[in-house]
């Protein structure tokens, strides 16, 4: 069975990593994060027996993506709205924070700001950015990873953000329940480098900062939101996607929007989506587990790595179709 040296030079096992998990310890669940961040092999293999271990005590927690563009206030919104979770109706809450910006500007958007001191401070909430990955498959998986730890360790509602501007948010999309998008008052979604496909992936569109003199901006925004929404086909869940305004600064609108994951959570439970989602979720995350799998093995092995460019050579020099000479490589695969 594989092993790491934990604190203080003592070697862990799967199992000291698990116990503590069950146990609700913080540390050891922070331990076991950065273990399944790890890309080495002998980590790999750990952290795995560990998340299989953990499993059968998964999944039983509240999935809520969070996205936005930078500056509309996504951790003074998580802090608010986590902070009244937590407090006011008792729940056990857990933030993963992606951060794709940071493998590429090699520094981190959300390591720069002191975010979300209150809320860290809560003993029934735990807050932890992603660290920068080499490609996004390996940060969301990781994510998703870190995800299931959370819930074992007894988090019974779980928050992935992302910063709205790049590809993780259709990645996280893909393993959460709900997926609320928070949009500035007074700048139309192409201005805050929002996609389109991202307005439709949303279950809830929440315009922040409707405070101060934006309260009317925002309302106003809230209504063209409301109408755009409802040009999209309807979504699967049977849930129709909402706009509201809120202000992660007075606090104000963020009952109502307890109210409507409530609403959806209900619903989604009811009609059967809630499970059938999670199961297509895995299906999706079990392929592209696969497919990385199969790239990396293919693209690693020796014989095709010394013999690609040879082969590339025959195609360009019309030698061979690009047909004929991948298949060489495959077969030399194969061996
Ligand atoms: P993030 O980059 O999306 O995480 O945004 P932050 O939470 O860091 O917020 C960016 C700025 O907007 C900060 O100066 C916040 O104090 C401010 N801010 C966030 N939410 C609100 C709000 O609801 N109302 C007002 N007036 N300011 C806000």
């Amino acid at each position: 069975m594989s092993k790491s040296t934990g604190i203080s030079g003592k070697i862990w096992s799967a199992n000291d990593y698990v116990e503590g998990i069950l146990r609700g310890d913080r540390v050891v669940l922070g331990r076991a994060i950065t273990l399944v961040e790890s890309s080495r092999p002998e980590h790999r293999e750990l952290a795995q027996q560990v998340l299989e271990k953990c499993l059968p005590h998964t999944g039983k927690s509240f999935r809520l993506g969070i996205t936005g563009p930078p500056g509309v206030g996504k951790s003074s919104f998580i802090e608010a709205f986590g902070s009244l979770l937590v407090r006011e109706h008792g729940h056990k809450l857990a933030v993963l924070a992606i951060d794709p910006s940071s493998q590429v500007s090699g520094g981190s958007i959300l390591g720069d700001k002191t975010r979300m001191e209150r809320l860290s401070a809560e003993p029934n909430a735990f807050i932890r950015p992603s660290p920068a990955g080499n490609s996004l498959g390996g940060v969301t998986n990781c994510t998703h990873e870190s995800m299931l730890l959370c819930e074992a360790a007894g988090f019974d509602t779980i928050f992935i953000e992302t910063v709205g501007v790049g590809q993780s948010e259709t990645a996280v999309a893909g393993m959460v329940d709900f997926f609320l998008l928070l949009l500035l008052p007074g700048a139309g979604d192409e201005l805050q480098g929002i996609k389109r496909g991202i307005v439709e992936m949303a279950d809830l569109i929440a315009v922040n900062k409707a405070d101060g003199d934006r309260i009317e901006l925002a309302k106003s925004a809230r209504q063209d939101y409301a109408q755009a929404l409802h040009l999209f086909p309807e979504k699967e869940s049977g849930w129709q996607p909402k706009a509201v305004t809120c202000s992660a600064l007075t606090g104000e609108g963020l009952s109502e929007i307890w109210q409507l994951l409530l609403g959806y959570q209900s619903l989604t439970s009811g009609n059967g989506w809630f499970e059938e989602n999670r199961k297509k979720q895995l299906a999706t995350w079990f392929a592209s587990q696969l497919e990385q799998f199969a790239h990396r093995f293919f693209f690693e092995d020796p014989a095709v790595k010394s013999n690609m460019e040879a082969a590339r050579q025959a195609v360009l020099e019309g030698k061979q179709t690009p047909t004929q000479a991948a298949e060489s490589l495959i077969d030399l695969f194969r061996k």
